[in-house]
């Protein structure tokens, strides 16, 4: 079955995201998470592209071996950043050729060290929606795209978020997968906003957090600051990394829940490159049980 009809099934989807390893030993940390997390059968699993391109052949590699030496579907995210026409078809057609059909299409982020403005290459693209039309050219690929519950931070406001993400519907994506969501409620209001003018299945993104550290930095990165409920709960146990890791998984629950009783038709698990924190949310939530 495809993802986008997987998504329109009555029972949600799972789907979890890796990022392809830079060493031999984060290879072996990505395989391990790989093989246990394939136990639970999800309906997709996603390999990150790095900023500025950077990770070009690592993602089409890793993405490769996930379509040919497991049970998994895997989804490619590819970006705009530092590409012509030509280098992005020639990517699409990397993936073609090693079986892939599933594209997570993305802007990107301007690259770090500049002034933080988009700048497109001279002869690429500057908007996901058009990287999702070309890629509708080359093939029969199902296409995914970014969503944005707490606001692109580039964006004018929640309107205009909605306004991009029907205008990718009209470009031929297929679904949608939102940044990290801590507030269910930023969540359900642009998949209600989207719902009412286009059928496109938006699956919320969780990452269930186990070091306060790095949510922080992502957070940032991200330019969406985490809700202070989420903050205080995490901070009132910095000190102890397990009770971190418990408190993370819990909120990671308590929200997937809150959305799958709201009709989230999926759940997109960022998952570091590890097994743990995400079987944990996994097996609270009873998933196991009806997949
Ligand atoms: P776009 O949809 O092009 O939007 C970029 C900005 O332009 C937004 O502010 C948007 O509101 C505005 N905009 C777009 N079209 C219009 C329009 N027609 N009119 C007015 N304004 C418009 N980054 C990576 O580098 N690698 C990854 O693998 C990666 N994976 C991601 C996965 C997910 C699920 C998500 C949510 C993000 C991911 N990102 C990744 C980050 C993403 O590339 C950045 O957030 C980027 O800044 C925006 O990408 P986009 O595809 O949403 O771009």
């Amino acid at each position: 079955m495809s993802i986008p009809a997987d998504l329109r099934q009555s029972r949600p989807t799972i789907s979890f995201e890796f990022f392809p390893p830079a060493t031999p030993a984060g290879a072996e940390t990505l395989w391990d998470a790989i093989r246990r997390l394939e136990r639970v059968q999800p309906d997709f699993v996603s390999v990150t592209y790095g900023a500025g391109g950077t990770t070009q052949d690592r993602t089409v590699a890793v993405t490769e071996r996930i379509a040919q030496e497991t049970t998994l579907t895997a989804m490619a995210h590819l970006t705009c950043v530092g590409a012509s026409v030509a280098q992005l078809r020639r990517v699409v057609g990397q993936y073609a050729a090693v079986g892939i059909r599933n594209i997570l299409a993305l802007r990107g982020d301007p690259p770090r060290g500049g002034d933080g403005r988009w700048v497109a290459h001279p002869e690429g693209l500057s908007r996901a929606e058009d990287l999702v039309a070309l890629i509708k050219t080359l093939g029969d690929f199902t296409v995914g795209v970014a969503a944005f519950p707490d606001i692109h931070p580039e964006s004018a406001g929640f309107d205009n978020d909605v306004e991009v993400l029907v205008r990718k519907a009209d470009a031929g994506a297929d679904l949608a997968v939102t940044q990290m969501v801590f507030d269910a409620d930023s969540y359900l209001r642009l998949r209600d906003a989207v719902a009412a003018r286009r059928d496109l299945p938006v699956a919320p993104g969780l990452m269930p957090v186990t070091n306060l550290k790095q949510i922080a930095r992502m957070s940032e990165l991200m330019g969406t600051p985490l809700p202070q409920p989420v903050v205080r709960r995490l901070t009132a146990v910095e000190g102890d990394p397990e009770a971190v890791r418990r408190v993370g998984v819990e909120i990671a629950t308590e929200l997937a829940r809150r959305m799958l009783d709201e009709g989230a038709p999926g759940l997109h698990f960022i998952t570091m490159n590890h097994s743990g924190a995400t079987l944990e949310a996994f097996g609270n939530l009873g998933l196991a049980a009806v997949r």
